[in-house]
């Protein structure tokens, strides 16, 4: 990351929601520092985020583009473990890692790790997860940090399924 895109991905909120059209907040950031988006583009940071990254940027401040959605208070996912039927398609929406369980078993949300990023919802085959308000979400460098560790968990996982195919053809 250029360092400028250190300093704008630094006002980011971290929740790895995507909602502002790139994968999670450093993609956005190196593309705010790129010029190539807006910097109204992320509602988790509602309109003080705006007015952060104009002041850093030396740019009138705006409102947020509400077509990305809307600033909410803080919220976390919280499974109905009663309905839970283990598929585990929320665990692989998850851009934190925020979800523990295994095939066909029950899953869970680790509330302290959770941005409320509402990326595990849609993919939910039986509705089971609900927002919950909470206080305060976890601290944005604990969330860059995961999504980091995500990241390279999936690139692992990846080379470890190529050298096993690799394996198999040889
Ligand atoms: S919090 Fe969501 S909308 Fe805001 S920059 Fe990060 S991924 Fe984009
Ligand atoms: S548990 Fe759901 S809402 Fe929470 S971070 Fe993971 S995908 Fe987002
Ligand atoms: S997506 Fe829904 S049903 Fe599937 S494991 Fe997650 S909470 Fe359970």
């Amino acid at each position: 990351m250029s360092p400028l895109a250190t300093r704008i991905d630094a006002l980011l909120p971290q929740t790895q929601c995507a909602k502002c059209g790139y994968e999670g907040c450093r993609p956005y950031a190196e593309a705010i520092a790129n010029a190539e988006a807006d910097i109204d583009q992320c509602p988790p940071g509602g309109d003080e985020g705006v007015a952060k990254l104009a002041a850093l940027l030396g740019r009138p401040a705006k409102r947020l583009d509400a077509t990305r959605g809307e600033f909410l208070p803080p919220r976390v996912a919280l499974i109905d473990e009663s309905q839970c039927i283990g598929c585990v398609k929320c665990i692989q929406a998850c851009p934190v890692d925020a979800i523990v369980g295994a095939s066909k078993l029950m899953h869970t949300v680790i509330a302290g790790w959770c941005t409320g990023c509402e990326l595990c919802i849609p993919p939910c085959p039986v509705d089971c997860i609900a927002l919950v308000p909470v206080p305060a979400l976890p601290d944005p460098d604990l969330s860059r940090q995961r999504h980091g560790f995500r990241a390279a968990r999936l690139a692992r996982e990846a080379a470890e399924h190529a050298a096993r195919m690799l394996e198999r053809e040889g």
